[in-house]
């Protein structure tokens, strides 16, 4: 079906380690002769970024931080080389979904999109999936390309199964294309799709709707998700209202993916890890503060190299994740090249309401992991909003479910960060509308800073 020379990535911790060698030492000398950024960042450091030939090496240099990247995306695009300017042909840009006002982005040339296809074959060979799926794309239509939608329909391509497309999203102008979610649930059920791909709480709404006008999808089987955390409870939803629906099991595959990679980490099976599907194209480390990869086991920040880029190519770029990564095969499926064991979260958002540190994350997790809770929204703001001066509020917005009860939601957001938040009913179209960016959004800090 493809060829590379890792196979199906069933080889040796070392047999894939000498690969990556071979494949930083070509990167670092396309980005000695080719990328803006590094040029400039490593001949004022007075390193030779050429000389970075072995993975072992790499760990002399230093991190690339999220804001480097974000303050000048356009320089860390690789200029065309003379002699393979066919490799650099733009293919396509991707923005990261991120909360700034100018999403940052991400360059794919030709070159990138091949290696792009090679990984989401081998993330649908980890999930267990094949030319005989029929998958429905329910990631939508955003304002800026994202790789969520785009990608699983070039999964498909590379794959060679069926995909119908929701097309959920927001229209522009006199383009009239997108489609309401009950449409979207007349597509899914005559689709009779085996998985469903989108963000968890789309996905969920779709099959609560189909289960509520006794619809089925017996042969759905998989439900993939990516775009935000899906946490024990919606896991267990989901697989709860899919086999309602279902004549057969179904598996919830969680993917941690990322913008920069195109792709996303799979597990083969619950619990065996997320595994790096493709360590031809980027090399996955756990840092600790000083840069140094952490011992195998432990905790660290999560940093992406790309081995074998065109487009825009980051070298230890840290992405926010604290993770566990482990280099050894994988019990269940026999693949290396990396997998994270444990995901210990982001690294923390904070903001001071009322004066005290509050820890975003934190609070947000304890609303996720609310059952009871179908969707949920945090505003910051100013009690009056006449009064610049008045005193902070918090509001936290939650499309109730059975058995949800808005005093007890209140007493435990006070009790977990010594602020008594307004907790409000709201309906789901005032969170998501019609499911128009890929990520609710969450946190809303309405605070006047002029
Ligand atoms: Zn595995």
């Amino acid at each position: 079906m493809y060829k590379s020379p890792l196979g199906d990535l069933r080889k040796s911790v070392d047999e894939i380690a000498s690969y990556q060698d071979q494949a930083l030492a070509k990167m670092t000398k396309l980005i000695a002769q080719n990328h803006p950024h590094y040029k400039a960042k490593y001949s004022q450091l007075g390193l030779d970024i050429a000389s970075i030939t072995t993975l072992a090496k790499l760990e002399s240099i230093p991190v690339t931080e999220k804001m480097e990247f974000v303050n000048s995306p356009e320089n860390f695009r690789m200029q065309s080389a003379i002699d393979a300017p066919d490799e650099y042909v733009i293919w396509d840009i991707v923005y990261t979904a991120g909360t700034s006002s100018s999403p940052t982005p991400i360059y794919q040339t030709s070159y990138d999109f091949r290696g792009i296809l090679l990984a989401q074959v081998r993330m649908a060979e980890i999930r267990g999936m094949s030319n005989k799926s029929r998958i429905m794309n329910l990631y939508p239509i955003t304002a800026h390309p994202h790789g969520a939608w785009l990608r699983a329909n070039n999964a498909a391509a590379a794959l060679g199964c069926a995909i119908t497309a929701g097309m959920s999203g927001r229209d522009f102008g006199s383009f009239e294309l997108t489609r309401k979610t009950a449409e979207i649930v007349e597509l899914t059920l005559q689709s009779n799709p085996t998985a469903l791909w989108g963000v968890p709480s789309y996905i969920r709404e779709v099959l609560s709707q189909i289960l509520a006008k006794g619809g089925k999808l017996p042969a759905l089987d998989m439900i993939a998700v990516s775009g935000e955390p899906c946490t024990q409870a919606m896991r267990a939803s989901l697989t709860e209202l899919a086999e309602s629906v279902s004549d057969v099991p179904v598996v919830v595959s969680d993917s941690l993916g990322a913008s920069e990679l195109q792709c996303g980490l799979v597990e083969c099976t619950l619990g065996a890890g997320f595994h790096n599907p493709a360590p031809e194209l980027f090399l996955l480390e756990a840092l600790d503060e000083n840069g140094k990869r952490v011992s195998e086991g432990e905790i660290g920040s999560l940093a992406i190299t790309h081995l074998d880029r065109r487009g825009t190519v980051l070298l230890r770029y840290l992405l926010g994740d604290k993770v566990q990564i482990t280099y050894e095969n994988c019990d269940n499926c026999g693949r290396g090249g990396g997998r994270i064991v444990a995901h210990k979260g982001r690294e923390g958002r904070f903001t001071k309401i009322r004066g005290n540190m509050v820890n975003l994350d934190e609070l947000l997790k304890i609303l996720a992991d609310d059952k009871a809770i179908v969707e949920y929204q945090i505003e910051i703001h100013k009690q009056s909003k006449t009064d610049p001066l008045s005193l902070d509020e918090l509001t936290v917005r939650v499309v109730p479910g059975a058995g949800c009860d808005t005093a007890a939601i209140g007493k435990r957001v006070a009790a977990a960060i010594r602020i008594t938040p307004v907790v409000q009913e709201v309906t789901r179209d005032q969170i998501w509308g019609n499911n128009t960016s890929l990520k609710a959004t969450r946190i809303i800090d309405s605070r006047d800073y002029n």
